[in-house]
């Protein structure tokens, strides 16, 4: 349960939680659900539930074993936040993060309003970086109870980029990742949502990170912008190198 990625933004994956429920349309298209279903049919054990939520407390400690500092993204196959989640699962989890301080985690929520109820009862290290998902406007309440949070780092990923996002509030925002949605039935991404959001982000002195445009041919829309690559980092860390995107 931790893998290399071709996310562009981080480096490998952790999954101590697999399975989701969806919450709001930048579910729709959920690539955890697909590749969880895949998984299943493949006869893999950790999804023998399919996409139903599912705890596995042995995976807790894997990133302990890792000696080379890495960027680590968590749950990428799921929302650490859903309901199903207790809090002591996820105490367990930051625990982790907690005592690895050689690794840098990112987590992404759309329970925006369970993340901040629960922040009090964890702990926040430099080494976590938290996220919330903004996909549309109706969403952007998520930002608020993020900056709300006691969290060293925090970042917005809107991603799949369904409609426009104007007036953002990113006041203790450290960074934005803008992506489009891809693969069968990709809802399009216009690109003066993408400049629009790039231009507040200058103006608020907030690191931007374009991802890719999406699309049914993701590989073949890439992630240019106005003829460049935005990979800004948030402050004082490294840009992480690119990897071809799959
Ligand atoms: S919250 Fe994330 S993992 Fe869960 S269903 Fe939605 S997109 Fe999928």
């Amino acid at each position: 349960m931790a893998a290399t990625t071709s996310i562009e933004w981080t480096e490998m994956t952790w999954n101590p939680v697999t399975g989701c429920v969806k919450v709001s349309q930048g579910c729709k298209h959920c690539y955890a659900e697909t590749m969880a279903k895949r998984l299943h049919a493949m006869g893999a054990a950790r999804y023998s539930n399919k996409f139903a939520p599912t705890l596995h407390w042995d995976l807790v400690d894997v990133p302990r074993r890792w000696k080379k500092p890495r960027t680590v993204f968590v749950n990428s196959m799921s929302d650490l936040f859903q309901e199903d989640v207790p809090l002591e699962f996820i105490q367990a989890v930051f625990q982790t993060m907690v005592e690895c301080p050689q690794h840098t985690f990112q987590i992404l929520t759309k329970r925006a309003e369970r993340l901040l109820e629960l922040a009090t009862s964890l702990p926040w290290p430099s080494n976590v970086w938290m996220g919330v998902s903004v996909e549309d406007s109706r969403v952007v309440d998520r930002i608020h109870y993020l900056a709300a949070t006691p969290a060293q780092t925090k970042f917005l990923s809107c991603e799949p980029l369904i409609g426009p996002l104007e007036d953002l509030c990113l006041t203790g925002i450290d960074w934005v990742i803008v992506g489009g949605e891809s693969g069968q039935g990709a809802r399009p991404m216009e690109e003066v949502w993408v400049q629009s959001i790039r231009r507040q982000c200058r103006s608020a002195r907030v690191a931007f990170f374009f991802k890719q445009w999406g699309g049914v041919r993701k590989g073949k829309n890439g992630r240019q912008l106005n003829g460049r690559t935005y990979d800004e980092m948030p402050r004082n860390r490294k840009v992480i190198p690119i990897q071809p995107a799959a």
